[in-house]
């Protein structure tokens, strides 16, 4: 076929389909621009959407907003968390309102800056963030390592982990450096479809926001930034949260605490649902009197976020060009400290970590610019460290542009759902934990990507008594069920990652609670007193890290040598980057206890005393178990009898559930073509999929049994769903011969299923036969498995004759009960 004609096809399929409400790639960037334009004068938009919902503000006086009708969904905090939110519930079809008290937007502080398997594959479906993501990746010799120094640049490097070396994690070079389709070869056999990712906060929430706002049914009239949440209460049916305009000046002569000048700033808002993602120190959390477990003020420390030019072109000329990594840990007589290089491109942008020691030491006294600048300085290599000072070396253009303090925990909420089943916290203002590892916006995206689509389903089926309706009180409950789990596993796991990190420094002569007991042994003296002790004693640990380390002598040879080793023997020795397991492995629900009793190890962390509860059970990722994700295969979309696999489009079995990963059309000339175009540009929904997958040494009649099989049980299982969830049918065919067979099948035959969620793949190379065993699975619209089939040598010729498909009931049963409809 001509390229003409195949663009006057997808032409005319475009055409055909309805007008996308979610936006390709291109389209995104498009409206992102128009976007940023907007944003400029975004709280005046932000005021006009909230007089338009009935969210109110200061300005508007007049409206009682009580009485306006209420928003199915009020998401309380945009950070990543309530961004992400957001954007599921306008792709499940529900209307929302964000509010964040931050007026511009997003953060320009970066926090985090790992971002894991399991929240790409998320990003995969946001309206392609995940390429986005990817494609601005750092070269990876930039971030693959860390590296323990006495200086950032030159000094003495002490010891360094490459967390790439052995091809492990997928990780992706960024920018030219082999990219695309090439790529995904190589990557075939890993665990996930796309790799892990260095990428801050500050450059996420943007690129989220603008997705966020494209895919809102109400635009940017969804979003309202410089609103505060200052009241929520909970009753049966739904919330009452009060907000105020947290950007306008005090009053004049209004004084702290007025109540009544301040009760004329306040309006109410109703909604049936409230989620809770204003963050770790989430003020919506203690409203609904929800407590948290474990333990609180681990290290307080000050964040200084600064870039330099000469820093970043030193790093990457240093050692050779292979002086780049994405931490440094770093010990010298002026600082200790953990710097997390975000960018040693261009301007260089870094964030130093260092610990401080209230009430002793207090961020706004002893981290002021100054102090900063030189902290940073000291921490590069530069003058502050005392030694060689000139114009190249003492990097002079270190720019400070923000400091923040903020203090390490290790806690989870007792409850993820509270308020009478009508409030839900979310990310951080549900667990906090140490950074160490990068769990916690991970953790808390993935938190929003399993209560995205259960509040979909209670707010579609709201009203809804008949016996056939989901209870939504069973199906939000789950998220409590599911979630907390895998939160007390991340939260011990982070604190164990912490204790990794604190290893190091104890092997060089300084003990972590050295200065904790110094503060607690000088809090009676005066605090000019105490403030000196503690300096002094600091100055005396850090001291440690000079002559008596880096001389040949036996207190600093030892040490020196201990540390090496450590970091050469990995094995746990020092923090890793990259968790697979914790990562991909986490099973929901039913599954866990079979996956608990059946072959794999149970990395149970719940008989830890910590107090918090029940860790999650894990299992190797790409376990094919009730529960768990639904394990990656590479996989071929099946395009149509012209379809001369030039045009095959990859895809992940992850990407059966939602194909919004393939940007444009699908090409190919045949209806199937044109309705996978469509399919993709479609809004999901809720939907749920069965993979049917069909054996290459069974009979074609066996091949048209199944089919026909598996229309029965797709009959079914619309007949169960309830209102706002629709069934995709998703066939494996093990060649494209037998995948064209089955198009004639549905196509020919008259006899595709009548809504629009089918798909047809082929597993040219087996990945999905080795990964599922040939099995049928039936998949929850956040990938995790619900059902899973007899494997494929289990099952013979004739199973299909009886008429019924065995596996049917079993297949509606596992809908209701993942609907809460028991
Ligand atoms: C140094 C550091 C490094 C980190 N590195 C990583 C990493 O590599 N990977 C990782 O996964 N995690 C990391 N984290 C953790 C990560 O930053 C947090 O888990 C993440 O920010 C949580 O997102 P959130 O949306 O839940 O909360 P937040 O990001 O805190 O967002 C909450 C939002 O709610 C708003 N808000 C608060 N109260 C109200 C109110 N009353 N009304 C309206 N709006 C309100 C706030 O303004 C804010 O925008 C790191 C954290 C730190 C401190």
């Amino acid at each position: 076929m001509s390229r003409a004609i195949s663009r006057a096809l997808r032409a005319l399929a475009a055409a055909a389909s309805p007008p996308p409400r979610v936006l390709a790639t291109q389209d995104v960037v498009a409206v992102a621009s128009r976007l940023r334009r907007r944003r400029r004068c975004h709280r005046t938009v932000a005021g006009s959407a909230s007089r338009s919902r009935g969210l109110s503000t200061a300005r508007d006086d007049d409206d009682d907003e009580t009485s306006a009708a209420p928003v199915p969904v009020l998401i309380v905090g945009g950070g990543p968390v309530g961004l992400t939110l957001s954007y599921l519930l306008s792709r499940a079809g529900v209307d929302s309102t964000l509010i964040e008290r931050r007026a511009d937007g997003a953060t320009t502080h970066p926090q985090a800056h790992f971002v894991n398997n399991r929240t790409m594959e998320i990003f995969r479906h946001v309206s392609g963030l995940e390429r986005v993501v990817t494609r601005s990746q750092p070269p990876l010799k930039h971030w693959r390592k860390f590296l323990y120094k006495t200086q950032m640049v030159g000094g003495v490097e002490l010891g360094r982990v490459d967390h790439f070396a052995g091809g492990g994690g997928g990780g992706r070079e960024g920018e030219g450096e082999g990219e695309g389709e090439e790529e995904e070869e190589e990557n075939r056999d890993a665990a996930s479809p796309t790799s892990v990712a260095h990428f801050g906060q500050h450059r996420l929430e943007p690129e989220l926001l603008d997705r966020a706002i494209a895919a809102h049914p109400r635009g940017i009239r969804g979003f309202a930034h410089g609103t505060e949440c200052v009241g929520a209460t909970c009753d049966d049916d739904g919330v009452t949260a009060t907000v105020r305009d947290a950007t306008s000046p005090r009053m004049a002569g209004a004084k702290k605490n007025d109540d009544e000048k301040n009760a004329q700033r306040e309006r109410t808002l109703r909604a049936s649902y409230l989620v809770a993602a204003d963050g770790a120190s989430s003020r919506t959390r203690e409203r609904l009197g929800v407590g948290l477990r474990g333990t609180p003020e681990m290290q307080h420390l000050v964040n200084v976020h600064f870039r330099s030019r000469k820093l970043a072109r030193a790093l990457r000329e240093d050692d050779g060009g292979d002086g780049a990594a994405m931490l440094y840990f770093v010990f010298n007589p002026s600082v200790v400290a953990v710097v997390v290089a975000h960018d040693v491109r261009g301007d260089g942008e870094f964030v130093a970590q260092v610990p401080y020691f209230p009430p002793t030491q207090s961020a706004e006294e002893d981290f002021g610019m100054e102090a900063c600048v030189g902290l940073a300085r000291a921490a590069a290599g530069g003058a502050a460290a005392g030694e060689n000072e000139n114009e190249n070396d003492s990097f002079d253009d270190v720019d400070v542009r923000s400091v923040r303090a903020w203090t390490m925990s290790a806690e989870v909420a007792d409850e993820f759902v509270a308020g009478r089943g009508r409030a839900f916290l979310c990310g951080d203002a549900a667990h906090r934990f140490p950074p160490a590892g990068g769990f916690g916006m991970n953790t808390g995206i993935q938190d929003a990507h399993n209560l995205a689509w259960k509040l979909a389903v209670a707010v579609a089926s709201a009203g809804d008594g008949g016996s056939g309706a989901p209870s939504a009180r069973n199906l939000l409950r789950s998220y409590h069920a599911e979630r907390r789990p895998v939160a007390v596993g991340n939260t011990r796991l982070s604190v164990s990652n912490f204790r990794q990190v604190l290893k190091i420094p104890t092997a060089l002569g300084l003990p972590p609670d050295a200065a904790a007991a110094l503060t607690e042994a000088t809090a009676a003296l005066p605090s000019f007193a105490a403030k000196a002790a503690l300096n002094a004693g600091l100055a005396l640990g850090r001291a440690q890290c000079g002559d008596l380390l880096l001389t040949d002598n036996a207190i600093g040879n030892a040490r020196r040598a201990t540390v090496k080793r450590m970091c050469e023997e990995g094995g746990g020795k020092t923090l890793r980057l990259q968790f697979p397991t914790e990562d991909l492995g986490f099973v929901y629900g039913p599954g866990s206890e079979h996956a608990a009793t059946g072959d794999w190890a149970r990395r149970d962390r719940g008989q830890s005393d910590d107090g918090l509860g029940t860790a999650a059970t894990l299992v190797p990722p790409g376990t094919l178990v009730v529960g768990g994700r639904l394990p990656h295969a590479w996989l071929s979309l099946h395009l149509g009898p012209n379809d001369d696999r030039k045009s095959a489009k990859h895809i992940s079995s992850l990407d059966l559930l939602e194909l919004s990963v393939l940007d444009g059309a699908i090409g190919g000339d045949d209806a199937h073509a044109a309705w996978a175009t469509q399919e993709l540009r479609s809004t999901p929904g809720v939907v749920f999929t069965l993979i049917k997958t069909l054996r290459d040494d069974e009979e074609p009649r066996s091949h048209s049994m199944r089919l026909t099989l598996a229309n029965d049980t797709i009959q079914r299982l619309r007949d169960a769903a309830p209102a706002g969830v629709s069934i995709r049918l998703a066939i494996v065919a093990p060649t494209a011969s037998i995948a064209r067979g089955v198009e004639r099948y549905y196509y020919e035959g008259g006899k595709r299923p009548s809504d629009d969620r089918f798909v047809i793949a082929v597993d040219e190379k087996g990945a999905w036969t080795r990964a599922a065993g040939g099995a049928d699975a039936f998949v929850r619209p956040d990938g995790h498995v619900a059902w899973i089939g007899a494997r494929a040598d289990e099952r013979s010729d004739d199973d299909g004759d009886e008429g019924v498909d065995a596996g049917s009931v079993e297949v509606v049963a596992a809908l209701r009960r993942e609907l809460g409809m028991y």
